[in-house]
């Protein structure tokens, strides 16, 4: 068997040795005598895998004890209706920053259950840059200001967190959660589809503060409540069980590669590679300025259209996979997540400088 270097924007490429241990553990967990995936959720050990999960990302991202951890279904789309369902409930109102399309969609939903004002955006540069606030640009009289931290299709992230006085800061952290150290008591709210960054598909991880729940609109339905799943330690009904196991192992994973101070100088280390290059290339560039560059997802173009289509099927047959980027922008996106190794990236420069020099 070859593994590939699979470059997804997500899902996207676990640990291999979190593969391994799963492997390992596919057919008898401990010796329970069956399978995670087998496993009721009401068991002793079940809960033990669950419990054991939320303590680690307590510990790893520091989460301060006034915080809810949740483990959702629904995906981060399914969080654009739940946060102002729960959320947007003292002034009905909420201001959006408009760094891309996962941002859009969080604004648009949240304007079907209240006043959603698009405070700034970056569409008119193909959002290529994080549009600068002030605290003056937002309404203090807010529910809560929404951004997306790190735009997944456009490649931007945000370096500096806008200043939004007393209002609770929410952000959507799919692709970039345990990329680098958070303060996450600089927000109201934290959430993240976990295929990114965290394990495979199927599980949205939701960071609270406590003090924001409690007040969801009549409307809202019992499964959309956020207090239906932190009365019940997200087991009001049964959770994605399978993959908040594989989200432990990720965690895990991480404890052992240093935590994520260590992440953070890993992947910086990785996207310089790619970046450095990028600077230096004449036939490639990346499409985002430089002070807003993402981490993790790296958008890059030729300018040729036909030499971009060239690329992408060559990187293919390389092992190099799903560099195609985005259908909006067009060219390559590289997507470089914590379980990218670095060999990874390296390889695929030396495979871009081969391209180049091959089709210059
Ligand atoms: C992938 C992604 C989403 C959508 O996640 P789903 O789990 O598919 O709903 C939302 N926001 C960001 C930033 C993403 O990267």
């Amino acid at each position: 068997m070859s593994r590939v270097y699979n470059f997804s924007a997500g899902p996207s490429m676990l640990p291999e040795e979190v593969l391994q241990i799963a492997a390992s553990e596919l057919l008898e967990y401990g010796s329970s005598g069956q399978s995670v995936m087998e496993m009721s959720h009401r068991t002793k050990e079940y809960e033990a895998i669950i419990h054991q999960t939320e303590a680690d990302l307590r510990e790893i991202m520091s989460i301060p004890d006034n915080y809810e951890v949740l483990f959702l279904q629904g995906g981060a789309s399914t969080q654009f209706a739940m946060i102002p369902l729960n959320l947007m409930n003292k002034n009905n109102k909420a201001d959006f920053v408009i760094t891309g399309q996962w941002a859009n969609k969080a604004y648009k939903e949240a304007a079907r259950y209240g006043s959603a004002r698009a405070v700034a955006s970056s569409a008119d540069k193909t959002y290529s840059y994080i549009p600068k606030t002030t605290a003056a640009d937002f309404d203090p009289e807010a529910d809560y200001v929404h951004i997306c931290m790190n735009n997944t299709i456009y490649g931007t992230l945000y370096k500096n967190l806008p200043e939004t006085g007393s209002v609770p800061l929410i952000a959507d952290i799919s692709s970039c959660i345990l990329s680098e150290p958070i303060d996450v008591s600089k927000f109201g709210m934290l959430y993240a589809g976990a295929q990114k960054n965290l394990a495979p598909a199927g599980v949205t991880i939701v960071i609270v503060r406590k003090d924001l729940l409690g007040n969801a609109m009549d409307i809202t339905p019992t499964m959309l409540n956020y207090v239906t799943h932190s009365e019940n330690g997200s087991m009001f009904n049964t959770p994605p069980t399978y993959t908040i196991y594989m989200a432990g192992l990720v965690l895990k994973w991480i404890k052992k590669m240093g935590g994520l101070t260590a992440m953070k100088e890993l992947n910086e280390k990785k996207a310089a590679i790619l970046y450095n290059f990028l600077d230096n290339s004449k036939m490639f560039k990346g499409t985002v300025v430089p002070e807003d560059r993402s981490l993790m997802n790296v958008p890059f173009v030729t300018g040729n259209e036909e030499l971009d289509k060239k690329f992408v099927a060559e990187a293919k047959e390389a092992g190099f996979i799903n560099l195609k980027g985005h259908r909006s922008v067009g060219g390559m996106r590289a997507s470089i997540y914590n379980a990218m190794p670095i060999e990874g990236v390296e390889k695929l420069v030396a495979f871009m400088q081969k391209f180049e020099e091959e089709n210059m």
